[in-house]
């Protein structure tokens, strides 16, 4: 069983409904101290109306899934159409390599 950060006592699975939307995470059973991962604070916040401008919905298209990339993103970092995007896997979700094919 997981222990609480602040005081070290055992923490249970708590959920409470927050602006009508529920949240999931886990209680501590001491001092009462309320934690929730990072996914489920970006779900509530999207829930809630309060979606970051990185965050896209993931759309179907035809048989595949698809994202838009982020305006700001693509200002930052010179992406641009015709670009290559290589995805890797990592622990975090999906790494994407942008490769452009003229500098190749
Ligand atoms: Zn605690």
């Amino acid at each position: 069983m997981k222990k609480c950060i602040v005081c070290d006592g055992d923490i249970s699975e708590y959920s409470e409904i927050s602006e009508d939307v529920e949240i999931n995470g886990w209680k501590c059973n001491e001092c009462e101290e309320t934690f929730f991962t990072s996914n489920e604070m970006l779900r509530w916040e999207v829930l809630t109306g309060r979606r970051p401008k990185n965050v896209r919905k993931v759309r179907k298209m035809g048989s595949s899934l698809m994202v838009t990339l982020p305006n700001e993103l693509v200002k930052n970092t010179g992406i641009h159409s015709d670009d290559l995007a290589l995805f890797k896997k990592v622990k975090e979700g999906i790494l994407i390599e942008i490769v452009h094919p003229e500098a190749a």
